[in-house]
């Protein structure tokens, strides 16, 4: 019987789902059910979002889904731009505003293959696979937890990597995992979906506020504060250095 066989992608001893033995997975306790599937739902979006805005040719290289975010690691010869992940974001917020059913059923892995279900490259399914189905959206082979409607989602907010041997990461909201070897073309997207959203716009509401309140000017004037600044350390700087530039005076 078909409903009897297990899906051949495996849940993690985190309560979390890793498509592939992901890049460095830590185990945490497990995350409340809820964010977990908020978080996994959210990463079948964000593929199938990935795919819409670079190309159909991006291809899941690994997951991890854990307590407070998800990181997506995805092969594409080249990097999203900014404007890109800005799509990206507002396609899948859409998809969470348009409440979509999430429907998952056991099917005969050819079927699913016939269907158009997104298989990971490389990993081995057995005859009997799950698919996870947001209708018109994303169909992928999957065992993990999901919600039922997309709209319990929340949100989806991409948040800059966090891994610290790359300095760059900080600024960047998708970096460049390997270019090398058997990983090259290999990127990763670090996110967060449903009351995480909440906590990273706090968090960055914060920054808004401490910065503003340093350089004493509402929140709306940051801009124009640090382009004025910036004016006045550039002159600052050419005064300097034309005053290095005058012959020193005899004493
Ligand atoms: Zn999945």
């Amino acid at each position: 019987m078909l409903s009897s066989a297990r899906p051949s992608t495996r849940p993690s001893a985190a309560g979390c789902v890793c498509h592939l033995p992901s890049v460095s997975a830590h185990l945490t306790p497990p995350p409340p059910p809820a964010q977990a599937r908020c978080n996994h739902t959210a990463t079948h979006l964000l593929q199938a979002a990935l795919k819409s805005v670079l190309g159909t040719d991006v291809s899941q290289a690994g997951s991890l889904v854990d307590f407070g975010r998800l990181r997506f690691d995805f092969n594409s010869a080249v990097a999203p731009s900014e404007e890109q992940l800005v799509r990206v974001e507002a396609l899948i917020n859409g998809w969470i505003g348009d409440s979509v059913e999430v429907q998952s059923s056991s099917m005969a892995l050819s079927a699913a293959r016939a269907s158009g279900a997104t298989a990971m490259f490389g990993e081995k399914y057995g005859d009997v696979v799950r698919v996870v189905d947001v209708p018109g959206v994303s169909m992928e082979l999957c065992g993990g937890t999901h919600v039922r409607n997309t709209a319990e989602i929340g949100g989806f907010k991409v948040r800059p990597c966090t891994r610290r041997d790359s300095p760059a990461a900080h600024h960047l909201r998708a970096q460049i995992v390997s270019e090398s070897g058997i990983a090259a073309g290999v990127r990763r997207i670090e996110a967060v979906a449903g009351p995480g959203v909440y906590d990273l716009l706090s968090e960055r509401e914060k920054i808004v506020k401490s910065l503003a309140a340093s350089l004493k000017v509402q929140p709306d004037k940051l801009e124009s504060r640090i382009a004025v600044m910036s004016e006045e350390q550039r002159k600052l700087a050419a005064e300097v250095e034309s005053l290095k530039a005058r012959p020193a005076r005899a004493p």
